[in-house]
């Protein structure tokens, strides 16, 4: 069973101290928290969602859709 606690003992206490990295598109942004590194991603709704578990794979196909996204963005422009 995975736990969902922080790491860090200053996360654990007083919660993540967030950062916004990028935005991936109009609705969902990256966002780091300063304290223990760990990647997030924020929806429109206020939805925080961990990132960061070690699996590449997620953050491969974040960057895979910030690409379409600016590619799409390139043929609509
Ligand atoms: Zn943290």
């Amino acid at each position: 069973m995975k736990t969902l606690l922080p790491n860090n003992v200053f996360c654990s206490t007083f919660g993540h101290n967030y950062f916004k990295v990028k935005n991936v598109n109009s609705e969902t942004s990256e966002i780091v928290c300063k304290c223990c590194g760990n990647k997030f991603l924020s929806t429109s709704q206020g939805d925080v969602l961990q990132i960061s578990f070690g699996n590449n794979d997620i953050e491969t196909l974040i960057d895979y859709l910030d690409f379409q996204e600016h590619r799409f963005r390139k043929k609509t422009a």
